[in-house]
């Protein structure tokens, strides 16, 4: 039975293909897409109040704190009231899950379960041309000379950001950090998983699972 409003959340650990998953979920059901991490963007970009205190904690590498992220998040589903949304990026603790319980129903939660391995090996055989930003992959697109720009043959470099510890690391406090958000889903019967390794093997899984909730945009078939 197709519901007339979808309000669903997305999660999935960095490198997971959310960002993938949501573009497609975006381009074929009529869902409006609501990130957090976008909102809070243009909000330092606009240098607005709530920006500029929002910015003193990202250039850390902190989280915002959680009334904050919850007064931008809820001053923006008011203006999607009565449309189908997807919410990316929040909620990103226990409080803020409970805040938008008590705010905004929510029907369901898609998580994206991709191995942590699988993520660390993708991650981890990214290498990169500093001056120009061109990025290589060992595997799915290595240079032609192993360790060097295919332009001009300087050395490549492995971003902190994609060092195996790093990557270790962030999956880590990510699922420190959401458990307590993914139970909270689990015990409201609102968690939907879907398991796979690549964006592609997901999908088919998740677009089938939502087109029995909300009528698709086309028709698309899915092999
Ligand atoms: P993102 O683009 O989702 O990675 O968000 C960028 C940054 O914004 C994060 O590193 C956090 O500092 C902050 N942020 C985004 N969403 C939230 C949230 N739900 N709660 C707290 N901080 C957030």
């Amino acid at each position: 039975m197709h519901m007339k409003l979808l309000r669903a959340i997305i999660m999935g650990p960095p490198g997971s293909g959310k960002g993938t998953i949501s573009t497609r979920i975006i381009k074929d059901f009529p869902m409006k897409h609501l990130s957090s991490g976008d909102v809070l963007r243009s909000q330092m970009l606009n240098k607005t109040p709530a920006g500029l205190a929002a910015k003193t904690y990202i250039d850390q590498g902190h989280l915002v704190p959680d009334k904050l992220i919850l007064t931008l998040i809820s001053n923006q589903l008011k203006k999607l009231k009565g449309k189908s949304w997807l919410l990316d990026g929040f909620p990103r603790t226990l409080p803020q899950s409970e805040a938008l319980y008590k705010l905004e129903p929510v029907d369901l939660v898609v998580n994206l379960n991709v191995p942590f391995e699988i993520i660390i090996d993708r991650i981890k055989g990214r290498w990169t041309h500093a001056p120009s930003g061109r990025i290589y992959h060992t595997e799915f697109n290595p240079p032609k000379v192993p360790g060097k720009d295919d332009a001009t043959g300087e050395p490549l470099i492995q971003r902190e950001d994609d060092k195996e510890e790093t990557v270790c690391k962030r999956l880590e406090n990510y699922q420190k950090m959401t458990q307590p958000v993914l139970n909270f889903y689990r015990e409201h019967h609102l968690l939907e998983e879907f398991t796979g390794k690549y964006s592609n093997e997901i999908w088919p899984k998740v677009h089938q699972f939502l087109s029995t909730k909300i009528e698709p945009l086309q028709y698309t078939e899915y092999s």
